[in-house]
């Protein structure tokens, strides 16, 4: 027997697809390093090898312990014709409720950053109409009942020009909790758009925030946002805004540079300063890869 070995511990098997053309494959799921990788092969488009947890023994409990029954919506909406991923929109085969519902109110953004994956920019100008959204709004009813958590979305949300009729919709229908996903730059400009928000009751702000480092800026966004980061909080503390901030990871992005600078003393400095008044709620991150 050879006495060579592969660098990492096989785990397990995955459908997945490429993210070039989306065909469906097989991966393999791969411990190195303390870290899970996904690893897999268009025939195509070739290897490619994605982080998918930092935290192997986390990672394994989740698999192995934190296991439940899947929750079914009440409803579904598409058959079973493809298979996984191409029937979604749920079909009867998925196994799980829409814990959370993105209702994308518009592809038009005041950004374009490098990393969006709605390829969302300030040329694309499309907003969805009011009986369309409320057709949104109503499929995400029918199909969880009482939506647990529902994001308005976009591209940028706060952009559309029927934001607060909007909101006014989603506040009609029993969802348990409305968010609003936001780069925060209207916030930072506009305080009479705040005020409004403030006047809406159980509501919360879900707020890009990713680094107060100009460069990880540059390479996450396009831009050095440090001061409107810096103007939002501020606002929102001001008006006293139920408020979650998430940070974007990515590893083609100085994914080391962005996470090294959540936990540097800039932004606990800020947090520190704001803190008489400060409403946020415990930092999201949301990590693509
Ligand atoms: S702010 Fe959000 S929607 Fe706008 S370009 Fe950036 S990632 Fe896309
Ligand atoms: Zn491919």
């Amino acid at each position: 027997m050879s006495e060579r070995v592969r660098p990492y511990l096989f785990y397990d098997v995955a459908l997945t697809i490429c993210s070039k053309c989306f065909r469906k494959l097989e991966g393999k799921i791969v411990f190195q390093d303390h870290k899970v990788y996904l690893m897999k092969r268009c025939p195509e488009h070739g290897a490619e090898r994605v982080l998918i947890a930092d935290d192997v023994d986390y990672y394994r409990r989740c698999r192995e312990v934190f296991i439940k029954k899947p929750e079914m919506p009440m409803v579904y909406n598409t058959p079973v014709k493809w298979g996984c991923p191409y029937d979604c929109g749920l079909c009867t085969d998925h196994e799980q409720h829409s814990c959370l519902s993105l209702v994308e109110l518009t592809d038009s953004c005041n950004l374009r950053c490098p990393v969006c994956y709605a390829g969302s920019g300030p040329e694309r100008t499309e907003h969805r109409s009011l009986a369309l959204i409320e057709k949104m709004l109503d499929a995400v009813v029918r199909n969880e009942g009482h939506p647990d958590v529902v994001q308005l979305s976009g591209g940028e949300p706060t952009l559309h020009p029927d934001f607060f009729a909007i909101v006014k919709m989603a506040k009609a229908r029993p969802i348990r909790h409305l968010m609003v996903n936001t780069n925060g730059l209207k916030i930072a400009q506009d305080e009479e758009f705040v005020k409004r928000l403030a006047e809406i009751e159980d509501f919360e702000v879900y707020l890009q925030f990713d680094s107060f480092e100009r460069e990880a800026l540059l390479d996450l966004r396009g831009g050095d946002l440090r001061g409107i980061r810096e103007r939002a909080i501020e606002r929102l503390n001001q008006y006293n805004i139920s408020t979650t901030l998430v940070a974007s990871r990515c590893s083609r992005f100085r994914m080391r540079d962005v996470s090294r600078s959540l936990v540097r003393p800039p932004i606990a400095l800020l947090l520190r300063k704001s803190a008489a008044k400060f409403s946020s709620r415990p930092t999201s991150f949301v990590q693509r890869t």
